[in-house]
């Protein structure tokens, strides 16, 4: 199955996917932050929506579903327990369950940490994660734990094929490098990213799409494991990688 992912920039720093396939006139949607720029989009390619694919309940992710919905009619998916949480929300998904809908096949992976009901998205070599993983950074703790963290980024996320190509929910990626460079000054991935970075913002193309390798050269939520980020936050050597999260996340907070 091709893909073609198509990211909508909406609020002030929010990504919508448009995903499309060829020869198809139909296309789904993950997260629809809000209603205008997606319909622009999917009139502008003369698309119909048929379904959209919400990674977690924050206004900022489903704000546009539920014109969407009324206007083109089409399901929303979403974790099980954010049936209430999610507007218009009309298909559950467990952790690991695979779901079909106008000829696009994927499968849901439940990963609470930056809320309880968060899911990511993998259809074929393409991976929606939401506010969970951010390219150079994470999602705030708001519902979950480091060591929730730790699981969705080690052992869910960081189990997709490395060629995967992941997609986040906003424009963040500068912001995380420059702190990625205050807790690694010396590292020059980090170095070169942040510059390429900011060459692609002055250009006006969005930063937010990524790859495991290249996270794991350059964030440090999947560096946790890293003596040079141990002992750069004064921690014991071996110290368990959830905790390390813990401080990297409590020190982004402040930064
Ligand atoms: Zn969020
Ligand atoms: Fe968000």
């Amino acid at each position: 199955m091709d893909i073609e992912v198509l990211p909508v920039a909406c609020l002030k720093d929010n990504y919508a996917y448009l995903l499309t396939r060829p020869g198809s006139d139909q296309a789904l949607v993950v997260d629809a932050c809000e209603a205008e720029p997606i319909e622009r989009e999917l009139e502008a390619r003369g698309l119909s929506l048929a379904g959209i694919l919400s990674t977690h309940h924050h206004q900022d992710h489903v704000g546009g579903n539920e014109r969407l919905v009324r206007k083109y009619g089409a399901p929303v998916f979403g974790h099980a327990s954010e049936r209430h949480r999610i507007p218009c929300f009309s298909n559950p998904l467990e952790d690991g369950e695979s779901f079909s809908i106008a000829g696009f096949t994927g499968r849901a992976y439940h990963i609470p940490a930056h809320t309880r009901g968060a899911l990511a998205y993998v259809l074929a070599d393409v991976c929606f994660s939401g506010d969970t993983l951010f390219a150079a950074g994470a999602g705030r703790l708001f519902e979950g734990s480091p060591e929730e963290l730790y699981r969705a980024l080690y052992l869910v996320l960081g189990r997709l094929d490395p060629r995967t190509r992941i997609y986040t929910g906003h424009e963040y990626t500068e912001r995380n490098l420059e702190f990625a460079l205050f807790l690694e000054p010396d590292s020059v991935a980090i170095q070169e990213r942040l510059a390429e970075v900011r060459a692609a913002r002055a250009r006006g193309e969005p930063t937010a799409m990524t790859t495991l390798p290249l996270e794991r050269d350059t964030n440090p939520f999947l560096r946790a494991d890293r003596p040079s980020i141990v002992s750069r936050l004064g921690l014991p050597p071996g110290v368990a990688p959830a905790e390390v999260i813990r401080r990297i996340r409590e020190l982004k907070d402040q930064f």
